[in-house]
């Protein structure tokens, strides 16, 4: 057992996702109170070299042809053998495809407590307490971190990502695998997202729109005010699983991460899996008739006026600024 703060670095083609960031963040701060080190672990092939910025004490790296691709199965037969050798205080996970679905099977597999949707944890006289955010984020929950071993998935939110950077390229450690076995499920081929649209996670201004627009018709006030201000349309996913717009604009977990310089949300909760991909936005306004929705959390900006009613004003404000 040990004091030990494990952080999952998680990558996608040659590149760290942000949430492994946030997750350093996360882990400097519990280390700090459990009195451990921050220890990234670094799965993959021919990678050793990818955790060059990542704030840990030192990186275990994992190299096997087996681990080229995310494949659930392998990659918990790896993680298994390490986090029963050591039984670090925690191990950190992103609340992403591939971190929860890794830490669920875990959990069942070594019967280790998991907290999901985790948003920060605070050191209160050396006991680390957890917020996790549950229903869409509308409730949010405390409690003492379990001992002595807790899985956590965390969403972002909590952490700057630039908390979690480091100049100084940590320390790489590489670990043998064990025997491992060939996944159930094999990557066949990498499916760019379709071309021919905008990229929205290039675009500088979106106006992006949420279930509250009612239905496919009140699209068109939507883009008339994109328009005037410069800016492209994006939306929520009940918008785009409704086939108001195409799934090249969805803003989320399962669509595109967005960093415009202003991202105006009209009508969208600000569930975690769309608020996730929309932190890195310079500023946000939100238009929401609920106050308690969770996107007022990270909005800069916001209003619960009624969106059909303050968009074609909007639209006809911008318009005469501009004449
Ligand atoms: C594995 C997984 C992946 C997912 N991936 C994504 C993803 O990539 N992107 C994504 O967006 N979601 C994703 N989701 C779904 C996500 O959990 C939410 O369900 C979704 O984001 C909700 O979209 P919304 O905010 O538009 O709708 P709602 O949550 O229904 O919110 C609509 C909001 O509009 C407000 N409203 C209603 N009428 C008006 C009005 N007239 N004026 C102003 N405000 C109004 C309401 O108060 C409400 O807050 C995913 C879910 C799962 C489980």
């Amino acid at each position: 057992m040990s004091q030990d703060i494990y952080v999952i670095i998680e990558h996608l083609r040659g590149q760290i996702a942000d949430i492994s960031y946030v997750l350093c963040a996360a882990a400097r701060q519990m280390a700090a109170a459990s009195g451990g080190n921050v220890v990234g672990l670094l799965l993959g092939h021919n990678v050793k070299d990818l955790a060059q910025d990542v704030a840990v004490d030192r990186v275990l790296a994992v190299d096997d042809p087996l681990l080229a691709n995310f494949v659930p199965d392998v990659y918990q037969q790896v993680l298994a053998n390490l986090i029963s050798a050591s039984a670090p205080r925690a191990v950190l996970f992103g609340d992403t495809s591939i971190g929860a679905e890794l830490a669920g099977a875990l959990s069942v597999q070594l019967g280790l407590p998991l907290v999901s949707y985790c948003r920060n944890v605070r050191a209160d006289d050396g006991r680390l307490t957890y917020v996790s955010q549950l229903c869409g984020g509308k409730v949010m929950v405390e409690g003492e971190l379990p001992a002595p071993t807790a899985l956590v998935a965390m969403v972002p939110g909590g952490y700057q990502a630039e908390q979690g950077k480091s100049t100084q390229p940590p320390p790489v450690e590489t670990v043998a695998p064990p025997a491992l076995a060939a996944g159930r499920i094999t990557l066949k081929q990498y499916i760019e997202p379709e071309s021919g649209d905008v990229d929205i996670s290039k675009e500088a201004i979106l106006v992006s729109v949420g279930r509250g627009i009612q239905n496919a018709d009140n699209i068109e006030l939507v883009r008339e005010l994109a328009e005037a201000i410069g800016g492209v349309v994006s939306a929520s996913r009940p918008v785009v699983d409704q086939g108001w717009l195409p799934t090249t604009r969805l803003v989320g977990k399962s669509g595109k991460r967005v960093k415009p310089r202003l991202y105006l949300a009209l009508g969208i909760s600000g569930a975690p899996e769309h608020a996730e991909a929309i932190t890195d936005s310079q500023t946000i306004i939100a238009v929401n008739t609920d106050a308690s929705a969770p996107i007022f959390d990270i909005a800069r900006y916001g209003t619960t006026l009624d969106l059909l009613d303050l968009v074609p004003v909007l639209t006809e404000k911008v318009r005469q600024a501009k004449q």
